[in-house]
């Protein structure tokens, strides 16, 4: 099969690799209709990962199963699935608990829990950037698609991993019905954060970035556009909300963010987001960070260490919720929504490509072209 492969810094490429088959009688294989690019595929792609030469990127699948191992009970070959960018078990310890982020058993590492199709650092899946997939324990990790799937499929992929991200920035900073509500990162998953919070009755959203198309895109959805190369993102956020500060707070950019000169750092969302939250105000911090980041550019952030304005956080009362989101334990109502007619999360969609021409994607999407906000592939 055809596989988009990670060479090494900056080189991918579209590569004939041998097809993925049933290895375990759990497992199902699907063949790849709809799978995204994806802004965290991007610190693998720029080296910022200690990812394998050799693997195939790409952690948000959606396909029809082709085949079933035999102990594969629910799902049937047929059926059009999306999968989780989370590989769980489903009877680990934090699997158990609703953890699917944290599955012990889908990361052989014992230093680490959580296993993604396609992921440095998180199990030996190959990733789905491919025109088919290897689905561990198929029937804990494929969500069925209802029978208008086949039309709406660039919506229902976003289940797989951005639509409930943004959302769980949401949940954990609390968002509840007529709250204020600041997003850090206009890309696609701070538009997935914004939609979510104003799904949640939100009263008032604001995202933070700089980028014209994606502030635009933010306004569309009816957020207020905060353009921190004009001004201070925190002064503009309070001014927004009567000097208190935003109720709840969105993390979506992550340790590689870049203040409006181009200077990478670590710390620059969270201690905006700490002084654009009110007292006793909420965050939810999605955007990834890494233990170690051989590529930073100071000591301090090598080792995933951050200059945290700790005393004003803890002056504050403010509370602060972090890491992958389970997907699980949100996909199967956001993909009710979508259903219902309730959501439409393919908005960020800018570009629909094939597979072959995911190498070039990479490179517009990793220089932040204007205009390139979500790429789906069809393999
Ligand atoms: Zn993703
Ligand atoms: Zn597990």
């Amino acid at each position: 099969m055809k596989a988009l492969i990670y060479n090494g810094p900056r080189n991918v490429t579209v590569t004939d690799v041998p097809d993925p088959r049933i290895e375990h009688p759990k497992d199902a294989l699907v063949r790849i209709t709809t799978t995204n690019i994806c802004g965290s595929d991007l610190h693998m792609y720029e080296g910022r990962t200690d990812m394998e030469a050799g693997r195939v990127l790409g952690h948000e699948p959606l396909g029809e199963v082709v085949e079933v191992g035999s102990a594969v009970e629910r799902v049937r070959v047929g059926d059009l699935v999306c999968m989780p960018f989370n590989v769980a078990c489903g009877f680990c310890k934090n699997c158990e608990r609703g953890l699917t982020n944290y599955c012990v058993i889908a990361n052989p590492d014992p230093d680490i829990a959580g296993g993604a199709y396609g992921f440095a650092d998180m199990g030996p899946w190959q990733g789905a950037q491919a025109e088919f997939l290897r689905v561990p324990w198929a029937d804990f990790n494929c969500l069925r698609l209802p029978p208008d799937a086949r039309e709406k499929e660039n919506d229902y992929v976003m289940v797989a991993d951005i639509f409930p991200t943004g959302y769980h920035s949401t949940v954990m900073a609390g968002v509840r019905p007529g709250d204020s509500v600041v997003v850090y990162g206009g890309g696609p998953v701070g538009q997935m954060a914004a939609y979510s919070a104003i799904l949640r009755s939100a009263a008032t959203v604001m995202v933070v970035d700089r980028h014209p198309d994606r502030l635009t895109l933010a306004e569309k959805i009816g957020a207020i556009p905060i353009d921190d190369s004009k001004a201070s993102p925190v002064e503009q956020v309070l001014d927004q909300t009567g000097g208190e500060g935003a109720d709840c707070g969105c993390e979506c950019v992550g340790y590689q963010a870049h203040d409006p000169e181009g200077h990478e750092h670590i710390d620059l969302t969270l201690n905006n987001l700490v002084k654009s939250v009110r007292i006793a105000g909420r965050m939810g911090v999605v955007g990834d960070f890494v233990p170690q980041d051989p590529g930073a550019a100071d000591d301090l952030s090598r080792k995933g260490e951050a200059v945290f304005d700790y005393g004003l956080f803890w002056s504050k009362g403010q509370q602060m919720g972090t890491g992958q989101c389970p997907v699980k334990r949100y996909n199967r109502k956001l993909r009710d929504l979508i259903h219902a007619g309730k959501a439409q999360p393919s908005f960020v969609v800018s570009h629909q490509l094939p597979l072959n021409e995911a190498p070039a994607a990479y490179k517009h999407f990793d220089a932040r072209e204007p205009g390139w906000t979500k790429v789906v592939l069809k393999p």
